[in-house]
């Protein structure tokens, strides 16, 4: 048993940038980087322009639709920071945090538990 963590954004084949750890601790930090960097760019899009959010700081769902997904990402990020994202893993289970960006399919961002070996998995990019 091993872990693959992965996203279904638009463009992208399904399947396609998967990646493959064997430790929940690294599952969550690689998700943790790639959650940041989605919110990152939502936070760019905002439309509002408003003080807060020219300091990237989370204002709410008063700006715009952009801020509001945005938001949405940074609840995922809570659970992260919360271990609850971890206790999830740990006992077993995996864990999904779905998007719905005001422009676009929605976007997925997910981590789950792979069968067999992470040494036999083709997704394992070490060698
Ligand atoms: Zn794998
Ligand atoms: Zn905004």
């Amino acid at each position: 048993m091993h872990i693959h963590v992965g996203q279904n954004m638009p463009g992208y084949l399904p399947g396609s940038d998967v990646f493959c750890v064997d430790f929940v601790s690294a599952a969550i930090d690689y998700l943790r980087i790639e959650l940041k960097s989605l919110q990152g760019d939502y936070y760019e899009r905002c439309e509002g322009h408003c003080a807060q959010c020219a300091e990237f700081e989370a204002c709410g769902s008063e700006c715009c639709d952009w801020c509001d997904v945005a938001t949405d990402v940074e609840a995922a990020l809570s659970h992260i920071a919360d271990q609850d994202t971890y206790s999830r893993l740990t006992s077993g289970n995996g864990v999904v945090f779905t998007f719905s960006p005001p422009e676009g399919a929605d976007v997925a961002h997910w981590i789950a538990f792979a069968e067999g070996d992470r040494n036999n998995c083709e997704l394992n990019e070490d060698d």
